[in-house]
C-alpha cells in the first residue's frame, strides 16, 4: 500500500504531494499524522490519501517512519475543504490544514490533563485498629462524600495516613481525565416563545440553503439562533455557530451555557492553551455538539453538522487578511453544502455584497422587521460641528449633546460615549470648512503617513504633500488627528466631577476579567458615562443607557476603503441600538462635520433598504466590488532589486492578459505599495480592478503567471481592507 503525504512545513517549493510506501501492519489511514523521512531528516506530516498503486518508481520510494496519533486527526470533510480552499485563496496546502487542527496540538506541547483521584475500595471490608484515628477520619470523609476526590480535595488530612491507606488497597488512587475549562459567568435560563416573525424564520430555514436573516437591533436573531440549534440537536445533528471576536462577550457565552450546558465548546482568544485543546477534544469525540466562537470556530472539527450559523455577518473580522487568506463565508458555504444543512446570515445590517445576493435569489432573504419587545429605535439626532465651530464652540462635544449629558446625570440615568476607531487619525480635514483631502484619481481619502510626511492614496499609491493650508478656503487649521477615548474621559471629568466616567479600549481591556470588570462597575453606577470604542457598540444590555453619543462618526467615513460608507452606515445603527432597550425612553446624538453625506440620512432613519439602493448604486457606477473584484497581487522581499523586477516581468505578462481582455479590465496598474516596507521587506504590487463577470477566471490566469516566476514573495488578496 501507498500514501500521499502533504509535508507539514509552510514552503511553496513543498506545497506538493509526496508518495511513500505504507510498511507492513501499519494503521495508517487517510487524515492521520505521521513521521516520514525527508532529505536527511524526519518530518512530520498528513496522509490525505491512501492507495493500491503508486505514480512514482517503486524502487525510489521511501517508508512512513511511524504514525503520530492513532486516530485521524484530518476528518474526511476536512481534506475535500484543503483542496477548495487551496485553490481558491492560492493557498498551500499545508498552510490550509493546520487552520483545521490546534497549534497546541500540533506543537505536541499541551496534552491531555490527568489528575489523581482517590476512591474507597469497595472490594475489602474496611477494618481500621481503633488508634489509627487519622486513617479514619479520611476514610469517613471519603464515604460521606460518596464520590472519588482530588489530592486537593484531601490536602487537610495527614499525607501519610493516606498513603498507607493506599498500600493497604482500603484506598485506590486512580489517573482521571480533568477538562480545563473556560470560565463563564453562571445564569439561569431565560426562554422565551418565539413571536410571529421569529417563527415564520425557524420555519423557513431548512434545506440546504443559504438564508440572510436581515433582522433589526433588538429582534431576537439570537433566539432564533438557539431555537435552530435546538432543532438540530433534536435531530442527532451538530451545529457551528460564529460571532465576531468583539461580541463573544461573556453574556452571549453565559445565555447559551444557560441554555446547552456541556454540549456547547467555546472557541475564542481569551482562553488558555489547555483549555482551547481541551474544548477543541470535547467537539473531535463528540462529546460536545456545538461550536461557538470567533471566525476560526468555522474549522470546528464536528462532523454531520445540521446547521452553520454566521451572527453579524457583515463583520469585517470574517475576512482573514493575514496568511492563509481565507473568507469565513466561503469556507462555510463550502461545510453546508458538504453537510446538506442549511448556512444562516445573520445581521441588522448585511453587507452590500450579502444584501445583493439576496436580492439577485443566491441567497434566500429572512426579515425580523421590529424589535422584540415591541420599542421603536430611539430618535438619532445629527449635530453639524462645523456649525458649532462657527457659533465659537471648537470643543470636542456639541452644545445638544453637553444638554443631554447634564439631563442623564439629572436624571441618575446612563450615557455611552462612543469612538469611531477605524481609521483613526489619518486623514486630513480642514477645522474650517470640513475639506477632507482626497486622490484625485480614486476618489477615496488620502492617508497620512506621518514617517515621510506625505499623504498617499492606498488605492493608486500616488503621494502628495502634506497639507498646510486648505485648497479649498485657504484656512491654516487643516489637521490630521482625532481625539483619542483619554482625551474624552478628561474632558468629561472636568465637566462632570461627581460622575463615575468609565473608559474601554484597547488600553484599559488588555489584562484579563478588566472588560467584565468595567461592564458591571458601570451596571452597578447610576449615573455614570461609559467612554469606548467599537467594544462598546454591540452585545451590551443595559437598561438604564437612555443616551448614546457618538462624537466623530466620519472617522470611518474617510477610511481609504470602498466600503467606508458601508462601515460607517452598520457602526451607526449597532451603536444607536445600545440606547433605551428597556422601559426608558432612549436618543442618540451623532456628531458629524459632513451633516450632509447621503450615509447619515439613511441611518438616522434606520433605512437599510434605501442605504442599500443608494449604496448599490453608487458601486455599479463607479464599478466597485461587488460589480468588480478587486485584487492586490503583493510582492514583498528583503531584496529591492529582486521584487521591483519581478514584479516588472510580471506586470509585462498581466498587461497582455488585458489586451487579451479588454472589456473586462478597469483598472490595472503598478506601483510602490502604500507602505512601502515593513519586517524590512520591500514591498511592490500590482492592482487589478475586475468587471464581475470573468473576474474569477482573469484572476486564475494572473495567478498562473505571477505563480510561475515566484512562489514565495507574492500574496494574493481580493478586496482587501487594508491596502496599505
Ligand atoms: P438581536 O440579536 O436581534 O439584536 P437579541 O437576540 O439580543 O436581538 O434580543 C433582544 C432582546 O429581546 C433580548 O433581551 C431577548 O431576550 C428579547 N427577546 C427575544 N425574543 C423575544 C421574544 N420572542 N419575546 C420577548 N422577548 C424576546
Ligand atoms: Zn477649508
Ligand atoms: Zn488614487
Amino acid at each position: 500500500m501507498y500514501c500521499e503525504v502533504i509535508i507539514d512545513q509552510d514552503a511553496k517549493v513543498l506545497d506538493k504531494v509526496f508518495e511513500y510506501i505504507i510498511p507492513d501492519g501499519m494503521d495508517a489511514r487517510e487524515g492521520m499524522r505521521v513521521l516520514v523521512p525527508f532529505g536527511s531528516r524526519i518530518i512530520q506530516g498528513f496522509i490525505i490519501k491512501i492507495k493500491q498503486e503508486c505514480n512514482f518508481d517503486k524502487a525510489k520510494l521511501k517508508s512512513v517512519h511511524s504514525l503520530v496519533d492513532d486516530f485521524a486527526c484530518i476528518k474526511p470533510e476536512m481534506l475535500q475543504l484543503m483542496k477548495f480552499m487551496a485553490r481558491k485563496n492560492h493557498l498551500t496546502l499545508a498552510s490550509t490544514l493546520r487552520l483545521f487542527i490546534t497549534s497546541q496540538m500540533r506543537e505536541g506541547k499541551v496534552k491531555k490533563l490527568f489528575k489523581n483521584f482517590y476512591k474507597l475500595n469497595s472490594a475489602v471490608d474496611i477494618q481500621l485498629p481503633k488508634t489509627a484515628k487519622k486513617q479514619q477520619q479520611i476514610v469517613d470523609y471519603l464515604k460521606a462524600q460518596n464520590r472519588p476526590l482530588s489530592a486537593g480535595e484531601l490536602a487537610g488530612f495527614s499525607a501519610s495516613s493516606l498513603h498507607s491507606l493506599i498500600d493497604k488497597q482500603i484506598i485506590l488512587r486512580e489517573s482521571i481525565h480533568v477538562q480545563r475549562k473556560p470560565f463563564t459567568i453562571r445564569q439561569d435560563e431565560h426562554r422565551v416563545t418565539l413571536n410571529s416573525d421569529q417563527a415564520r424564520a425557524c420555519q423557513l430555514i431548512n434545506g440546504t440553503q443559504t438564508f440572510l436573516l436581515h433582522g433589526v437591533t433588538g429582534s431576537g436573531k439570537t433566539e432564533v439562533y438557539m431555537h435552530l440549534i435546538e432543532r438540530t440537536l433534536a435531530e442527532g445533528k451538530n451545529a457551528i455557530m460564529l460571532v465576531p471576536e468583539i461580541s463573544l462577550t461573556p453574556q452571549i457565552m453565559a445565555n447559551f451555557k444557560a441554555r446547552f450546558g456541556e454540549r456547547v465548546a467555546l472557541l475564542h482568544s481569551g482562553l488558555s492553551s489547555g483549555e482551547r485543546f481541551d474544548e477543541w477534544n470535547r467537539l473531535f469525540e463528540g462529546e460536545a455538539q456545538i461550536a461557538i466562537g470567533a471566525r476560526s470556530a468555522i474549522f470546528a472539527p464536528l462532523e454531520n453538522l445540521g446547521i452553520i450559523i454566521i451572527d453579524e455577518e457583515h463583520e469585517a473580522s470574517y475576512i482573514s487578511e493575514s496568511n492563509p487568506r481565507y473568507f469565513t463565508h466561503d469556507v462555510a458555504s463550502f461545510r453546508a453544502s458538504y453537510n446538506k444543512c442549511p448556512l444562516v446570515l445573520g445581521s441588522a445590517t448585511p453587507s452590500i455584497e450579502s444584501y445583493e445576493k439576496a436580492k439577485n435569489g443566491q441567497y434566500r432573504l429572512i426579515e425580523l422587521p421590529t424589535r422584540a419587545n415591541g420599542k421603536e429605535m430611539p430618535p438619532l439626532q445629527i449635530v453639524d460641528m462645523m456649525n458649532e465651530i462657527r457659533n465659537g464652540n471648537s470643543g470636542i462635544f456639541s452644545t445638544q449633546l453637553l444638554f443631554e449629558l447634564a439631563n442623564v446625570i439629572k436624571n441618575k440615568k446612563q450615557a455611552m460615549i462612543f469612538l469611531n476607531r477605524r481609521g483613526y487619525s489619518s486623514f486630513m480635514r480642514c477645522r474650517d470648512c470640513g475639506y477632507v483631502a482626497k486622490c484625485e484619481d480614486c476618489d477615496v481619502s488620502l492617508v497620512y503617513h506621518k514617517e515621510d510626511q506625505r499623504l498617499k492614496c492606498h488605492f493608486c499609491g500616488k503621494q502628495f504633500k502634506v497639507l498646510t493650508r486648505c485648497p479649498k478656503c485657504g484656512s491654516e487649521s487643516i489637521k490630521q488627528g482625532a481625539v483619542g477615548t483619554q482625551q474624552v474621559v478628561e474632558k468629561l471629568r472636568e465637566l462632570f466631577p461627581d460622575v463615575k466616567i468609565l473608559r474601554m479600549d484597547n488600553d484599559t481591556t488588555a489584562t484579563k476579567n478588566a472588560y467584565q470588570k468595567i461592564l458591571s462597575e458601570f451596571k452597578n453606577t447610576l449615573p455614570s458615562i461609559l467612554v469606548g470604542t467599537q467594544m462598546i457598540a454591540k452585545g451590551h444590555d443595559f437598561e438604564n443607557v437612555v443616551l448614546v453619543g457618538i462624537v466623530d462618526a466620519d472617522q470611518s467615513l474617510y477610511h481609504s476603503d470602498y466600503r467606508s460608507t458601508e462601515r460607517t452606515f452598520q457602526l451607526i445603527t449597532q451603536v444607536a441600538g445600545r440606547a433605551g432597550r428597556s422601559e426608558s425612553e432612549g436618543k442618540v446624538i451623532l456628531q458629524t462635520y459632513a451633516p450632509r453625506h447621503y450615509v447619515y440620512k439613511f441611518a438616522a432613519n434606520y433605512d437599510y433598504k434605501g442605504f442599500f439602493r443608494k449604496e448599490e448604486n453608487i458601486r455599479q457606477t463607479t464599478l466597485f466590488p461587488p460589480f468588480t473584484k478587486i485584487i492586490r497581487i503583493l510582492f514583498a522581499s528583503h531584496d529591492e532589486n529582486y521584487v521591483r523586477d519581478l514584479l516588472k516581468i510580471c506586470y509585462n505578462e498581466i498587461r497582455q492578459l488585458k489586451e487579451k481582455y479588454p472589456q473586462d479590465f478597469v483598472y490595472l496598474d503598478a506601483m510602490k505599495s502604500p507602505v512601502k516596507r515593513i519586517a524590512d521587506k520591500y514591498r511592490y504590487q500590482i492592482l487589478m480592478r475586475l468587471k464581475a463577470d470573468r473576474a474569477d477566471q482573469i484572476e486564475q490566469e494572473a495567478f498562473d503567471i505571477v505563480n510561475n516566476h515566484s512562489k514565495d514573495t507574492v500574496f494574493f488578496e481580493v478586496n482587501p481592507q487594508n491596502l496599505s
